[in-house]
């Protein structure tokens, strides 16, 4: 089937009014995944460096939720703020252990040095080296320049993901669509996987992704690079990802 005709089976971003700025509860965005025909949907709040984001502890406060809700599978993760160019987060270890799936993502109204793209490089970089991270979010801000060849080549090194977020296509991230493709085609040209995320802040935006899955067609991109396309390729990349964290416990 055509990219631009499928919905993947798992949004491996969305926020629910725990984010302190998103309007849709929980159980609101699993009916919308559920009616899309969607299988499951990571639960990603914002820490708390965002003003009113969830507190430090939510993944651990989050073993609460039933695996299914809706009848969908709730991954139960976190979008971590990075806070510096120290590679610092605002959930710390303790609770990041705690997350199924976890994304690292600058926001640029609480990241003034975003302009040092040497900086922004090495920190995604070092961030893609934290065993608790299994993505960063949205890296093709163009408010956030950075070396996509080099992170690619960390994140492949570290058995990572990066994030296409369907955010860039529309008016609320303007200017990104340029930065959007140039990251794609990075990614096309290196086999490096990716999942597809629709980064809703309201119910109606689960599993919307449909301009960023148009143009990955158009870019030619090849299917099986993206983990979240299925749920059984989301779940043998979680797999995966117990080994990683097992061997550093171990
Ligand atoms: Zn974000
Ligand atoms: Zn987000």
């Amino acid at each position: 089937m055509q990219l631009s005709k499928m919905i993947p089976e798992v949004d491996t971003h969305t926020h629910t009014i725990l984010s302190g700025h998103a309007w849709s509860t929980l159980s609101e965005n699993c009916r919308a995944a559920r009616e899309k025909g969607m299988k499951g949907l990571c639960l990603t709040e914002h820490g708390p460096a965002i003003e009113c984001g969830a507190p430090s502890y939510i993944p651990h406060s989050q073993r609460m939720l039933p695996e299914v809700v809706e009848g969908i599978r709730v991954y139960k993760g976190v979008e971590a703020n990075i806070l510096d160019h120290e590679d610092h987060l605002d959930i710390p270890p303790e609770y990041l252990k705690f997350c199924e799936f976890a994304i690292a993502s600058i926001h640029t109204h609480m990241f003034p040095e975003r302009d040092m793209a040497e900086a922004n490089t090495a920190t995604y970089c070092n961030i893609l080296k934290n065993p608790y991270i299994d993505i960063i979010g949205h890296a093709d801000d163009p408010s956030v320049p950075c070396d996509f060849e080099a992170m690619v080549q960390v994140a492949q090194a570290h058995g990572k993901l990066l994030e296409l977020n369907n955010n860039s296509t529309t008016a609320h991230r303007p200017g990104s669509l340029p930065s959007l493709k140039r990251y794609i085609l990075c990614c096309k040209e290196h086999r490096q996987r990716v999942c597809v995320a629709s980064d809703a802040h309201f119910y109606t935006m689960v599993g919307s992704v449909t301009p960023l899955m148009t143009l990955l067609e158009e870019l030619d991109f090849p299917q099986e690079l993206i983990v979240n396309l299925t749920k059984e390729r989301f779940d043998a990349y979680l797999k995966e990802r117990k080994q990683r964290l097992a061997a550093i416990t171990d």
